[in-house]
């Protein structure tokens, strides 16, 4: 399907939000990811092509990727996304992924663990969630090298104290951050980032006696 980008956002200042409309219809559960072609200059040795999760809620209509720009070097097809004008179509596939909440489980005590940009398909979840007030109750625990934070400011303004709470970390994670969640072995973890951080929050969840685990990593970083 054909993508058409109607605007481009600056949530921090290495992190963008691209915004397409949709050609046809499009229907997907929030979490999930896409495929997208960008035919632009001379690729490098990555390709033209690129998955990334739909930062946005499904009420939301409109397609959203957001992504992490390195400061020093980017990919081609990073660097043809940022130049990308608005009007200007992709091609997209999917949407695809089962990293998407089970909203009729019984276990509606969720925990959701995201590293840096890992952020996005929890942005999707926390918005759905909300937007339908279904009765989950949510902790994120928000690990990101630097105090900008993406979403911050929108994730302060659905701030429910009943049902959500966050803490968001500049350090490394480390053992504590589970065990200082009060009974910490019944709930659901979502854990989302570079491979890296996935598998250490994966293996200190193993050691520590936790198996309802549900995981998305996105490599290239
Ligand atoms: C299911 C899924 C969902 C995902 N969702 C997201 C998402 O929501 N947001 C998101 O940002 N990412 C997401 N990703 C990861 C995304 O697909 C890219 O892999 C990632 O953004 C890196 O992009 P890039 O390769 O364009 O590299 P860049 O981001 O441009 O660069 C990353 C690093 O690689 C180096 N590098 C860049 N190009 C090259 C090259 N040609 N050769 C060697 N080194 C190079 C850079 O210098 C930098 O250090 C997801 C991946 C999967 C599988």
């Amino acid at each position: 399907m054909k993508l058409i980008l109607r605007d481009k956002k600056k949530d921090t200042s290495d992190v963008f939000s691209f915004i397409f409309e949709p050609e046809v219809s499009v229907s997907w559960k929030a979490g999930q990811f896409m495929q997208y072609t960008l035919k632009g200059s001379t690729p490098d040795d990555r390709g033209t092509d690129r998955f990334f999760t739909i930062s946005s809620a499904p009420f939301e209509k409109s397609i959203v990727i957001t992504t992490r720009f390195n400061r020093d070097k980017s990919s081609t097809f990073k660097e043809d996304l940022l130049n990308l004008k608005l009007g200007s179509t992709i091609d997209a596939m999917g949407p695809w992924g089962d990293f998407v909440v089970d909203y009729t489980s019984k276990i509606n005590d969720l925990v959701f663990i995201a590293g840096g940009i890992g952020i996005t398909p929890f942005r999707s979840i926390l918005m759905d969630i909300y937007h339908n007030n279904y009765p989950i109750k949510v902790t994120l625990l928000y690990f990101n090298n630097n105090d900008e934070f993406p979403y911050k400011d929108e994730f302060n303004e659905i701030k429910d104290k009943e049902l959500l709470s966050i803490l968001y970390s500049t350090n490394k994670f480390s053992e504590n951050d589970i065990t200082s969640i009060k009974s910490y072995k019944e709930k659901q973890y979502y854990v989302s980032g570079p491979k890296g951080f996935v598998d250490l929050v994966v293996d200190t969840l193993h050691s520590l006696g936790v198996d309802n685990i549900k995981k998305d990593f996105f490599p290239g970083y």
